[in-house]
């Protein structure tokens, strides 16, 4: 393992076992995606808050594998404070880079970019994605 993957997996332990943002609020404010995936167990329910373009709160919840856990509360943490077109590319560039897809690797992942490994893993690709297709689908546009 080098150095690099090394840091990865800390940052991905880390948010697994001291999740950011978790816990739903009780706000008509947000907008709520439910997601499964049935392969792997997860499921993972993300809330998203938007006020003046600008991505204000975004909270998760629910339960899964590590993978999954630790990309949720990465997510959530990331995006506030982005503006709608900041955090679409944000995560549309992360799905392509889990994914395998091109991507643009001039964007910053910030911490997202921990993830990079699970390109190499095809089962644990969906793990890593699902939390990010349902912040996109609570963004206005996609509604
Ligand atoms: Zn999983």
């Amino acid at each position: 393992m080098t150095q690099l993957d090394q840091l990865y997996r800390e940052v991905i332990m880390e948010h697994y076992r001291n999740p950011r943002r978790k816990g739903l609020a009780d706000d008509a404010a947000f907008v709520t995606k439910h997601i499964k995936n049935p392969s792997c167990g997860d499921d993972i329910t993300v809330q998203t808050k938007v006020a003046d373009g600008i991505v204000e709160a975004c909270h998760h919840d629910g339960h899964g594998c590590s993978i999954c856990c630790a990309s949720a509360s990465v997510l959530c943490e990331a995006m506030e404070g982005k503006t709608l077109a900041e955090a679409t590319l944000f995560a549309n560039t992360y799905l392509a880079m889990v994914g395998n897809q091109p991507y643009d690797d001039t964007v910053d992942l910030e911490e997202a970019a921990a993830f990079y490994g699970v390109r190499q893993f095809p089962a644990r690709v969906k793990c890593a994605s699902i939390a990010w297709k349902a912040f996109l689908d609570t963004l206005p546009e996609s509604r």
